[in-house]
């Protein structure tokens, strides 16, 4: 499960062809990500992404994606500094995991966080594996 955000097109297919999951893997796109398995009120919705996935395909394995300077989050902006921001989406990530665990035990959940840099010319984007 990922953002929508346009910027992360490239570098999203490039993260898929590294990590095998081209052709291989569900994709859901939901403004903000791992913010709607949080939010009680679009909880549903986004499991049920998930669950569809598994039901259909017999997906085993949930990527949950969240990154920095995210629009439904309010944009880096929003926060107090990059730290901030930073415990924020690794905080939500880690909520959404326990939520998408107690649910189905059976699947392994693997959460990203990609850092968007916006100083260079063109947006430099990085993924971090969250433990
Ligand atoms: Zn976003």
């Amino acid at each position: 499960m990922q953002c929508i955000d346009f910027r992360f097109g490239k570098k999203m297919k490039e993260f898929m062809e590294q990590n095998n999951l081209l052709g291989d893997a569900d994709l859901v796109s939901i403004a903000g990500a791992a913010k709607n398995i949080v939010n009680p009120e679009t909880q549903a919705f986004a499991l049920r992404q998930i669950e569809i996935s598994k039901d259909l395909h017999g997906m085993k394995q949930v990527i949950l994606m969240n990154h920095t300077d995210c629009g439904a989050y309010g944009g880096r902006k929003s926060f107090a500094d990059d730290k901030v921001e930073y415990e924020k989406l690794t905080a939500d990530l880690k909520e959404a995991r326990e939520i998408v665990k107690t649910k189905w035990p059976e699947l392994e959940v693997k959460l990203w966080l990609a850092h968007i840099d916006e100083s260079e010319h063109e947006p430099a984007i990085s993924f971090e594996s969250i433990a």
